[in-house]
Formats: C-alpha cells, sequence, structure tokens
C-alpha cells in the first residue's frame, strides 16, 4: 500500500466524483469502524449535499463493540442512516436492502407521485483507500449480479451493478482522499495498516500504539505479554522479550518487537478496539 495524495491528486478525484454523484440518489460511505473520523474524508459532505447518505462501519468485528453502538449514534445525528457490517464475513450485509429503502423513502416517493413506479436507487460506494470497499461490493454484490452496461450493443460508460429490482450500484468505487493535515490521522491510518508505514519508523509508531494502549486499554498488554510497566519504552523492551526478539549478539530487537505487537493490534490479536471516540476524551 503506497497512497500518494498530492493537491492536483485530489482535485481530479474529487472533480470525478461530483460527476459520478450526479447519477446517483444515495452515497454509501464506508468509514473503518476503528477510526470513524481519520478514516473519513469530510469533503464529502459538501459533495453529497443532497443525496441520501449511508454510513458503514465496515470492519466493526475489528472495534470495539461498545464504540460501535456510539459511532453509530453520532453518525446518525449527522442525519446518516448508518449500518455496521463486516464485509469480509459479510456479516450485517443483509440489513442494507431495508436501510436503502428508509434512506431514500424521499426518493422513491417523490417517483410514485409522478407516476413512475419501481425505479431503482442508483448508489454509489465511497470511502478512503483499504477502507473495504471492493471487499464490499464482492460480498454485497455476490455472485448472482449483473453488470447491467455490460452487454453487446450497450454504450460504454459508468457500469451499474443491479443488485436487486430496487437497487443498483456504481460498479467503481469512489475513491476518497485521506486528510494529512493532522499528524495524528496518520498515525491512525499507518496504525491500521491503511498507509505507508514510512511515514514513521516503525518503533515510533509502537510507542504510539502503546501510548494508546496504556491510555485506553490497559489490561491488554497485562493479559497477552504480561506486562506491569506503564512506562512506554519499559513495554516496548518487555515485548521483545516476552516474544524473544533477540538480535545476533543478544540485545533486545526493539524493531521486530515494534513489527509483531502493531501486527497483533492490526489483527485483532489484541482484542477489538476503537482508537477514536464520538465526544473528545
Ligand atoms: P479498498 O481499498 O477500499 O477497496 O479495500 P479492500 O476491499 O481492498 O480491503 C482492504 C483490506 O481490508 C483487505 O485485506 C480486506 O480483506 C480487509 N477487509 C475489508 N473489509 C473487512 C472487514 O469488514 N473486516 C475485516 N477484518 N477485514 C476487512
Amino acid at each position: 500500500m503506497n497512497i500518494q495524495w498530492y493537491p492536483g491528486h485530489m482535485t481530479k478525484a474529487k472533480r470525478a466524483m461530483k460527476e459520478d454523484i450526479k447519477l446517483i440518489d444515495l452515497i454509501i460511505e464506508l468509514v473503518d469502524a476503528r477510526v470513524p473520523l481519520s478514516s473519513r474524508n469530510p469533503d464529502i459532505d459538501d459533495l453529497g449535499a443532497g443525496k441520501a447518505r449511508m454510513v458503514l462501519l465496515n470492519k466493526s468485528d475489528l472495534a470495539d463493540e461498545r464504540l460501535n453502538g456510539a459511532w453509530t449514534e453520532y453518525f446518525e445525528a449527522l442525519g446518516c442512516h448508518v449500518v455496521k457490517v463486516n464485509s469480509k464475513s459479510g456479516s450485517g450485509l443483509k440489513q442494507i436492502n431495508h436501510v436503502v429503502q428508509i434512506a431514500c423513502k424521499e426518493k422513491i416517493e417523490r417517483d410514485r407521485r409522478r407516476g413512475i413506479l419501481n425505479r431503482p436507487v442508483r448508489a454509489m460506494v465511497v470511502g478512503i483507500p483499504n477502507v473495504g470497499k471492493s471487499t464490499f461490493i464482492n460480498s454485497f454484490a455476490g455472485k448472482a449480479c449483473a453488470k447491467t452496461g455490460n452487454k453487446p450493443g450497450v454504450t460504454k460508460g459508468n457500469q451499474w451493478i443491479r443488485l436487486n429490482k430496487s437497487l443498483e450500484l456504481l460498479d467503481t468505487p469512489g475513491i476518497l482522499w485521506p486528510r494529512f493535515e493532522d499528524q495524528q490521522v496518520g498515525i491512525k491510518l499507518a496504525l491500521i495498516g491503511s498507509i505507508n508505514d514510512e511515514i514513521l519508523n516503525k518503533d515510533e509508531l509502537a510507542m504510539e500504539l502503546i501510548r494508546f494502549l496504556v491510555k485506553h486499554y490497559p489490561n491488554v498488554l497485562k493479559e497477552r505479554y504480561g506486562i506491569e510497566t506503564e512506562e512506554p519504552f519499559h513495554i516496548l523492551e518487555e515485548v521483545a522479550r516476552a516474544r524473544s526478539c533477540l538480535a545476533k549478539g543478544g540485545e533486545l530487537d526493539l524493531i521486530k518487537a515494534s513489527n509483531l505487537l502493531i501486527d497483533d493490534f492490526r489483527n485483532g490479536k489484541l482484542g477489538r478496539m476503537t482508537m477514536e471516540f464520538p465526544s473528545k476524551e
């Protein structure tokens, strides 16, 4: 993964998205449930003004269940319809069709008043890289889907995936650009594995993770590695000892320990965790 966003790139992506949004009724925005703010770009609020909005808390299997609830309320308060999903296993996806109908009630009623019956809702999936857009489209659309424009004689252009008689998806997801102005955003996206690790040294990244764990999930380090201390550097050393990360001369290999700790976090081995909170703590 190597995400390079520069101003020209963003302007181009924004322009393309503006055009695509004209074609749709509903924006299905994926966020990573572990970092629901850092994994979204609020520019979508302007771009999607006037459209029905749905937020999927994806990778909810890796996030803290209590906070999944709190984030659901947060996005609902912003006027979005929220579904908690795990696109990899498919859990939560069944609810989506029903929620789409609720989110697009106005459009459906407007069509009905104009005598248009059964025109499918057209939706587009958007999100920053690695949030799970392709996984979601594949599992949601499943194998049964047909690309409506994918027939001989059909003009090239946007391809729609017909999911059922009341829903069509634009087949290419809209890629939103991450916000890098705030360094914390970069750190969190690097920790969940969504951007190039090189923006920070692995040991610095591990120290950030340790500080977060000490503050919000203090028991985890004790349970998994038997660590009692609260001092971040000592914790890293203890992880190295507990996992036998030793360099040639027998000294502790802290880079290896950093990588192990970060991988454990990314793979959910430290338990389900959320790094952001709806209200400031
Ligand atoms: P995209 O860049 O937004 O299209 O993201 P991808 O669909 O390529 O997914 C990025 C990574 O996240 C892949 O390794 C997926 O297997 C993983 N992934 C996607 N959704 C989920 C989910 O709900 N739970 C978990 N645990 N992993 C997921």
